[in-house]
């Protein structure tokens, strides 16, 4: 039998690791790939069988290790679903402002483990203040929509008020403006 070394080139970074200094001193890595001890050299040294890191790329890159056992294994039809056992933060752009923005391994962790959102082919669209302002703006016009209608067939000094008050908020002045000048009509 070849003598076993006692450290591996870590599969992101190429720096030789210890095993102590892998992430595969993990709980929750050791359990998914049931690794013994004294194994686990071999299974480290086959990348394609055990996904590791060494900690420094953990910290710098900001990989998060996944509660695996929290995702749904069963995903689609009888096929099991593989589970993502590290997050790692991507850059993406906002299709809103067009600034890149992070999508932290936090939010994938809970996305993924918490919302059940399957961040390996969702992700989010928008930067954090472009989904925030969406979602105001979405909940604004579910309040005005139906009043628009509302107004049409009965129109009222109050509906008018309420509607520039509304077109205030969604930085529409000139509309505003119309409706209060409709709401000093009556
Ligand atoms: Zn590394
Ligand atoms: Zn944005």
């Amino acid at each position: 039998m070849s003598k076993i070394p006692d450290t591996f080139p870590c599969p992101n970074c190429q720096k030789q690791t210890a095993f102590k200094d892998s992430s595969l001193t993990d709980p929750r890595i050791q359990k998914y790939y049931e690794i013994k001890d004294q194994k686990w050299p071999l299974e480290a040294s086959n990348n394609r069988k055990v996904q590791w890191y060494c900690k420094d790329c953990l910290q710098n890159q900001n990989i998060h290790i996944a509660n695996w056992e929290k995702q749904e294994l069963y995903g689609y039809l009888c096929f099991k679903w593989m589970p993502i056992l590290y997050y790692q933060s991507k850059i993406k752009n906002c299709k809103m402002c067009h600034q890149d923005f992070t999508f932290s391994a936090a939010e994938q962790q809970t996305w993924y483990e918490e919302y059940r959102i399957y961040t390996d082919i969702t992700a989010p669209k928008m930067c954090y203040s472009c989904r925030k302002k969406a979602k105001f703006i979405k909940s604004i016009n579910e309040e005005l929509q139906p009043l628009l209608q509302s107004a049409k067939i009965e129109p009222t000094k109050a509906k008018f008020q309420r509607i520039a008050d509304l077109y205030l908020k969604l930085e529409n002045p000139q509309k505003a403006g119309m409706y209060l000048a409709k709401a000093k009509q009556f």
